[in-house]
């Protein structure tokens, strides 16, 4: 992935628990897609872990990504998968802090911000969640419940071409509501502002939207300042959804 001056845009999908091998079926379709009407913008599809090598192999054009990672590199850690893993199966990003995570597993911001350093020292793109719930919102609490979660979540050596901070709403994700694009439009830029004070070059940190994007409303959510591209949960499972918000780009 490449982000410069310009902020090249991402359209990252992320699958969640969701795909067995016949998903990638939508993987095929969705490279054939690429293929014949190329993205103006960097892709990333996140599936499972169990389907990582299997989509490298399936769409070999089409950069793969893992959706969590444990700290640590290895060792005697049940069920996790550390950045070392991922790379060793052809992924080159990972998200980490999806609220999912920060909610279903008590992630705290120290354990997304050692996460996200694990992905660095292998090399990984991170993606690093941040969002809202709908009671912080409604208490006027956003902007610093996200600047908390920017400051505490950023990993130590963050630069804009290996870092993308995804601004995603608790309350928008997966329940088909959006923030109104000034909203958007708001904690953006003060993520921006804050990415500028506290990072060199911070002002070329891409940071995507998610929550409910789809190809009706990508267009307005991606054209919004301080938007730099989205992170896409349902709407990523169907080739010709994923491809309809790359839409918003073409
Ligand atoms: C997500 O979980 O990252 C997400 C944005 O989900 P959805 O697009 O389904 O709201």
């Amino acid at each position: 992935m490449t982000a410069g001056q310009s902020r090249t845009p991402l359209v990252a999908g992320n699958w969640k628990m969701n795909g067995l091998s016949s998903a990638l079926a939508e993987l095929r379709a969705l490279s054939d897609r690429l293929q014949a009407s190329p993205a103006p913008c960097d892709i990333l599809v996140c599936p499972p872990f169990t389907l990582i090598a299997a989509a490298c192999q399936a769409a070999p054009q089409t950069p793969i990504g893992g959706q969590d990672c444990h700290p640590n590199a290895s060792g005697a850690h049940t069920g996790d998968i550390s950045a070392e893993m991922l790379v060793d199966c052809g992924a080159t990003a990972v998200i980490v802090g999806h609220s999912e995570r920060r909610t279903d597993h008590g992630e705290t911001d120290a354990l997304v911000k050692s996460k996200a350093e694990a992905g660095l020292s292998q090399g990984l793109t991170v993606i690093v969640c941040v969002g809202e719930t709908e009671a912080e919102r409604d208490a006027g609490k956003t902007l610093d419940v996200i600047a908390g979660q920017v400051r505490g979540s950023m990993p130590a050596d963050a630069t804009p071409d290996k870092v993308i901070i995804a601004y995603e709403p608790v309350w928008a994700i997966g329940t088909g509501r959006t923030p109104s694009v000034a909203d958007v439009e708001d904690v953006h830029g003060s993520i921006r502002a804050l990415l500028r004070q506290t990072l060199t070059n911070g002002a070329n940190m891409r940071i995507l939207y998610g929550g409910s994007v789809k190809p009706a409303n990508a267009s307005e959510l991606m054209h919004a300042a301080d938007v730099d591209g989205a992170l896409i949960g349902g709407a990523s499972l169907k080739a010709v959804d994923f491809d309809g918000i790359i839409d918003a780009y073409r």
